[in-house]
């Protein structure tokens, strides 16, 4: 037994001993957290630590970190606003590789806009790894309660792929819980979304090492995706940079299907890998992740374009032209008087101005808590060159402007 104990010692001092061969160990609950906070304070003047609530039996924090450019001097007003890419993991406790591709994306993009602050420029990163603290400490997939976080969602709640009885660790299940978004961790993650202008949302699991849609698109309970163009542009260049493939999801009220439904985001579940759990023998915890992280970076690096994205290639005194460099199709473009319905991708369309601003939205997908997508340009006013007047915006007339245009678009 000794001996035993004297060969198993040696072997760990060789793995020690070389570093970038050892056997990778995944965070626990409490080192994920400590290692989030070191991180996020490595740097204060883009990152902010939070706590948002206390999971359902044990007490334990759900924190996330804020990334955006001077993000101490930023009002929440402002912070909201900005395009954002939310990423979160360990839904299922049990998959605790999905909480390490959050934590290394969130290291990526912190360590890119410290040496080059345009990677950051205008947007924002929230991050998450875990929304289930309590299966993540227990090695469950299900929360305290026996609850599959995944399948409590209020949108499209219950329809299929769910169970009604509930599942507590050890077992495995897809209890959907006792009402529509009945769990603190559900409600915690909604509230956290709630406060983002989202464009992109991933929600990582592992298992199956591939994408997940929001919502069946095919067979029995399917509903067809109104923005399928934008997901299917999106779902091709995320192949060409992954190679990952996409597929039905399994239940319904999966907090995808609730940020596309609800809050308009291009939303998906990335399967990180087919192994959920340590250790990992031939290869490191970033090398496992790699193909994912690589589609992380991606959306991020092409958030604006997530959606149908207007840029003024001309303007003058009575008309602006604009063409769609976005990856998805314009909608309800106006600026204020003639709306056009749909400015298909790469189209140039020029329009006689009426108001200082143009309007669009950018998904034709309205999410159900409000209309999230419009986006408002302020346009250059510029005087007639035969009348002299230049046209002086100010805040009454932007906001009677803003009147009139959402009388015109309720009158379609
Ligand atoms: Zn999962």
């Amino acid at each position: 037994m000794r001996t035993f104990f004297l060969v198993l010692g040696l072997i760990c001092l060789a793995f020690s001993a070389q570093p970038s061969e050892a056997v990778e160990v995944l965070h626990t609950y409490d080192s994920m957290k400590e290692d989030t906070q070191e991180l996020a304070s490595q740097y204060p003047d883009i990152a902010i630590y939070s706590e948002h609530g206390i999971s359902t039996g044990l007490d334990l924090e759900i924190f996330s970190v804020d990334v955006a450019l001077n993000i101490t001097e930023l009002t929440d007003e402002e912070l909201n606003a900005l395009p954002t890419m939310y990423v979160d993991g360990t839904h299922h406790g049990n998959e605790g590789m999905s909480a390490e591709a959050s934590f290394l994306f969130l290291q990526d993009v912190l360590q890119r806009s410290a040496a080059d602050s345009s990677y950051l420029e205008g947007k924002r990163l929230v991050v998450t790894p875990s929304v289930n603290p309590d299966g993540y400490v227990l090695d469950c997939r299900s929360n305290w309660n026996g609850v599959d976080l995944n399948r409590n969602y209020p949108y499209m709640w219950g329809m299929y792929g769910t169970s009604d009885t509930p599942n507590f660790c050890p077992v495995s299940g897809t209890y959907k819980g006792s009402s529509e978004g009945s769990e603190i961790e559900t409600q915690v993650n909604m509230e956290l979304m709630r406060n983002m202008n989202l464009y992109v949302y991933f929600s990582a699991h592992t298992g199956s090492n591939d994408i997940v849609l929001p919502w069946k698109i095919t067979g029995e309970f399917a509903v067809p995706i109104a923005d399928w163009d934008l997901y299917e542009y999106f779902l091709n260049e995320s192949a060409n940079v992954s190679g990952l493939t996409y597929r039905d999801p399994g239940g319904a009220g999966e907090s995808i299907a609730w940020g596309y439904g609800a809050r308009g985001a291009l939303s998906l579940i990335v399967e990180v890998d087919d192994m959920q759990w340590s250790p990992l023998v031939s290869t490191t915890i970033r090398g496992a992740l790699s193909n994912e992280l690589l589609m992380y970076d991606m959306a991020w690096e092409n958030l604006k374009f997530v959606g149908g994205h207007l840029q003024i290639i001309d303007e003058s005194y009575d008309s602006v032209t604009v063409q769609n460099i976005g990856w998805g199709a314009a909608y309800n473009v106006t600026t204020g008087n003639e709306i056009i319905e749909r400015v298909e991708r790469n189209q140039v369309i020029t329009l006689s101005k009426n108001y200082n601003f143009l309007q669009y939205n950018r998904l034709i997908h309205e999410g159900e808590e409000a209309d999230l997508t419009l986006i408002t340009m302020n346009l250059t006013s510029m005087s007639n060159p035969n009348s002299g007047t230049t046209p002086s915006i100010d805040f009454i007339s932007i906001t009677l402007s803003l009147a009139i245009v959402s009388a015109l678009r309720r009158k379609k």
